[in-house]
C-alpha cells in the first residue's frame, strides 16, 4: 500500500483558531461539532480562559461522538498560554479588556498567537485552517506551511458584502458634508442598502479601524475561501453576489448552533445562578408571551439608556427576561431602576425578571413562551432567534450590527428597529433611545396589528428553513460534504505532487 492510500485512511484534520471573545468562540466550537460528526478530526488552538469558554459544548459534541472515529477525542482543544503582553493574569478574552491601554496590549497578543500557531503547523499534519479574520497574520503563516487558510469572521455574508463594498468604494469619505443623518448608499449589492453616516464606521474618525479593515480585506482575498456560519436560505442573493460577483469561494455551513442547542452552559463555565429560576418562570407564562432582551457579552448602556430600556419594557405591556451582561457595570449603580419598575421584577418577577450574568440563551430562546428577541443584532444572536423563529427588535451598536439590522428588518421582514443610529463603542456615547420607542417597536412585532402577524408568520418559516438547512439532505449539510471531499481530493493531489513523500 503506497503513502497516498495510507494517508486517504487517514481523517481529515482541520485546525481553527477562533477569536479571543465568546461571540466568535461559540460559533467555531459548534462548527467543529459539525465537521466531526462527519470524521473529520478538528482541533480548536486557544488559551485556558477562552478554552473554558467551549468546553461544556465541545464535551457534549465528543460525548456523542464517541466511538464514532476510533483513537482519541474527535475534536481537541489545544490550550497555549495567552502571550505575556503585560496583562493580568487570567485577562485573555475581549469581554475583560477595560482601558484603551488593555485593547493595545490584547492586540499585541493577538499578534504574537501566531507563535503557537505556527508551532502547531510544525508539528501536526494539518488539512485545513479555519482561522478568524482578525487573526490577518494567519493567511501567511498558513501559506509557509502549505495548509489552505478559510476565514471565519463570525458574521452573515450580507454583512461580509456590505462591509466589501464599504471598503472597495468608501462612500463615507465620498458623503459632501458631516451631516451625521445624511443617507449613505452601498453600491453593488442585490439590494438598494443604505445607512446613516453616523451609523457607519467614519474613516477620518477611526483611520486606525480603517486601516485594520483594509489589511483584513487583503488578507481575506488570498485566503482560500470563507466559512459562514449562515445557511443558503436565509440569504441567496448575497451568497450568488458573494460567489459570482466578488468571486469568492464560500461555504456556509449554519445554523451550527443547533449542534449544541440544549447546552445550558453553552459558552461559559459558570452559568448565572438566576438560569433554572428563570426557565422555570417561563414555564409558567402564556406562549409568546414574553420578550427576551439581551445584548451579547460586549454592549453596555449609559444610565440613561438603561432607564429608557426599563420605561419601555414597562409600557410595552408584556413580560420580560433581562439579561444584564457581566459587561455592563451601569446597572451596578444604585439609582439606575425607575421606580415603577422594581415593582415589575419583585418579589417573584409578576412581569419580569432579570438575569445577572450567563443566561441559557439557547434554551430561553427555543422556550414556547418567548415571542420577542430585542438584540443588539450580533451574529449568532440573529442566528439563534432565526433558528427559534423569534422575531426580533433590533438595537445595533457597532461592528456587524447595523448591517445585521437591514437584514433582519428591510430584507427577511422578520423585525422591527428602535431607531438605533450611532455606531459607537461602549466608551463613545450612544444618545439614548424613548422608553416609548422601545416599547411601541416590541408591540409592532408582538402586538396583533397585521404587521405583527406578518413578521412571526415569516419567522416561524424561517425557522423551520434554519432547522433544516444543517440536516441530512440540506443546504448546510451538503456544503460540509463538498468542503470535505474538495480537501480531500485536494490532499491527493498533493500526495501526487510531493510524490508520497509527506
Ligand atoms: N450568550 C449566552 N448567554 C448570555 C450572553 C450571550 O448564551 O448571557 C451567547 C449567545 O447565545 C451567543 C453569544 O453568546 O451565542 C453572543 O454572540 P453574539 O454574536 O450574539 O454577540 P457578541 O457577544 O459577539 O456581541
Amino acid at each position: 500500500m503506497g503513502m497516498a492510500d495510507k494517508d486517504e485512511q487517514q481523517p481529515l484534520h482541520v485546525l481553527f483558531l477562533p477569536f479571543l471573545i465568546p461571540g466568535h468562540l461559540i460559533p467555531v466550537a459548534d462548527m467543529a461539532a459539525l465537521f466531526a460528526a462527519r470524521g473529520v478530526r478538528c482541533t480548536i488552538l486557544t488559551t485556558p480562559v477562552n478554552a473554558a469558554v467551549i468546553r461544556a459544548a465541545v464535551d457534549r459534541a465528543n460525548a456523542a461522538l464517541r466511538g464514532g472515529t476510533g483513537g482519541g477525542p474527535a475534536i481537541d482543544v489545544a490550550v497555549v498560554p495567552f502571550p505575556d503582553v503585560g496583562l493580568p493574569p487570567g485577562v485573555e478574552s475581549g469581554t475583560a479588556l477595560r482601558s484603551e491601554d488593555d485593547r493595545g496590549k490584547f492586540v499585541l497578543a493577538i499578534q504574537r498567537m501566531r507563535e503557537p500557531f505556527d508551532r502547531f503547523l510544525a508539528e501536526h499534519r494539518v488539512d485545513a485552517v479555519v482561522a478568524d479574520g482578525f487573526f490577518t497574520w494567519s493567511v501567511d503563516a498558513a501559506a509557509e506551511h502549505g495548509v489552505p487558510r478559510l476565514v471565519f469572521l463570525g458574521t452573515s455574508v450580507f454583512a461580509r458584502s456590505c462591509n466589501e463594498s464599504m471598503v472597495r468604494n468608501n462612500p463615507v469619505e465620498a458623503c459632501p458634508d458631516d451631516d451625521p443623518d445624511a443617507v449613505v448608499s452601498l453600491p453593488g449589492l442585490p439590494h438598494r442598502v443604505e445607512l446613516r453616516r453616523s451609523q457607519m464606521v467614519d474613516p477620518k474618525k477611526r483611520p486606525d479601524h480603517w486601516v485594520y479593515y483594509k489589511t483584513m480585506y487583503d488578507a481575506d482575498q488570498r485566503s482560500y475561501g470563507e466559512l459562514f456560519n449562515s445557511f443558503h436560505e436565509l440569504e441567496p442573493e448575497y451568497v450568488e453576489h458573494y460567489r459570482t460577483a466578488l468571486g469568492r469561494r464560500t461555504w456556509l455551513i449554519g445554523p451550527a448552533a443547533v449542534a449544541s442547542k440544549d447546552v445550558a452552559a453553552r459558552g461559559t463555565s459558570e452559568l448565572s445562578p438566576d438560569a433554572d429560576a428563570c426557565l422555570r418562570w417561563l414555564d409558567a407564562k402564556p406562549d409568546g408571551s414574553v420578550v427576551y432582551v439581551s445584548f451579547g457579552t460586549l454592549s453596555s448602556f449609559s444610565p440613561a439608556e438603561i432607564r429608557e430600556l426599563a420605561r419601555g419594557l414597562d409600557l410595552s405591556g408584556k413580560n420580560f427576561v433581562w439579561v444584564i451582561s457581566g459587561a455592563d457595570t451601569t446597572t451596578d449603580a444604585p439609582d439606575w431602576m425607575p421606580e415603577s419598575f422594581a415593582g415589575l421584577i419583585s418579589p417573584r418577577g409578576e412581569r419580569g425578571l432579570t438575569i445577572r450574568g450567563w443566561a441559557p440563551q439557547m434554551l430561553i430562546l427555543n422556550h414556547p413562551a418567548v415571542g420577542g428577541f430585542v438584540t443588539h443584532c450580533g451574529w449568532n444572536s440573529t442566528l439563534e432567534a432565526v433558528s427559534a423563529g423569534v422575531p426580533m427588535v433590533t438595537w445595533p451598536r457597532y461592528a456587524d450590527q447595523f448591517y445585521n439590522e437591514k437584514l433582519i428588518a428591510d430584507v427577511l421582514k422578520v423585525g422591527v428597529g428602535v431607531g438605533a443610529r450611532d455606531f459607537a463603542s461602549n466608551t463613545e456615547i450612544h444618545r439614548a433611545i424613548g422608553g416609548e420607542v422601545i416599547a411601541e417597536a416590541i408591540g409592532r412585532v408582538m402586538g396583533d396589528g397585521a404587521e405583527g402577524v406578518a413578521i412571526r408568520e415569516k419567522a416561524r418559516e424561517l425557522g423551520v428553513k434554519a432547522r433544516g438547512a444543517p440536516e441530512k439532505g440540506g443546504s448546510s449539510y451538503d456544503d460540509v460534504g463538498r468542503l470535505i471531499d474538495e480537501l480531500m481530493a485536494r490532499r491527493s493531489s498533493d500526495d501526487v505532487r510531493d510524490g508520497n513523500s509527506r
